[in-house]
């Protein structure tokens, strides 16, 4: 349901499904109001847009953020949008999110990205949230240099953007502990140049 002139429908066409929404669904996380829809990822379709909404129409293929930004407040001024005083994580926790067929979207001119036609859409879900949070959470705040030694403890979703976001800044060394010998044959594949099995010490490399 439309509730302001800056927000915009979407078609979802590509969601996920994250580890945040599984402790949802465990009752980790108490901000997220019993019986909404869950989902914050998501690509699709522009069903219609707001009379303020300037920066996008029906039609307009889009990727939509997980943090929703209002785009005026202190913080998104700063480009600091998780904690945008009427926005930040609301999709999926205190509105109705993704994992549906249509979604409200807030703030639809900054909280959308446009995307090409011929985008691959599996692949590009994956900018929605798991790829930047892997590297502003991880890589960006770790202060990754060319030339660091990388330890990433955990080949998970999140272990794995850090990998693959990690080599933007040129690392000597990517290092992966995991206790899933599946998971670190595949991040020796992402690039990491050693792989190491907590539970007995053996390295791949
Ligand atoms: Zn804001």
């Amino acid at each position: 349901m439309i509730t302001a002139p800056t927000d915009a429908i979407v078609r979802i066409t590509r969601t996920t499904i994250c580890g945040t929404e599984l402790h949802i669904l465990k009752g980790d996380d108490p901000t997220c109001t019993p019986g909404q829809v869950i989902g914050y990822e998501g690509v699709g379709v522009i069903e219609l847009v707001c009379p303020a909404v300037a920066a996008f129409k029906a039609g307009d293929r889009v990727l939509i953020s997980c943090i929703s930004a209002c785009g005026k407040c202190a913080y998104c001024r700063k480009l600091l949008n998780l904690p945008c005083t009427s926005g930040g994580w609301i999709l999926g926790n205190r509105i109705d999110g993704t994992q549906a067929e249509f979604v409200r979207i807030p703030y639809a001119d900054t909280s959308l990205h446009h995307i090409p036609d011929d985008a691959d859409e599996d692949a590009l879900v994956m900018l929605s949230d798991i790829l930047p949070t892997g590297f502003k959470c991880r890589v960006l705040n770790g202060k990754v240099q060319p030339g660091s030694t990388v330890a990433i403890v955990g080949a998970g979703p999140i272990g794995l953007a850090a990998l693959l976001t990690a080599q933007f800044c040129s690392p000597a060394d990517i290092i992966i502990i995991d206790l899933d010998g599946n998971r670190l044959e595949v991040t020796i594949r992402f690039g990491a140049t050693a792989a190491v099995n907590s539970s007995d010490g053996q390295a791949l490399e």
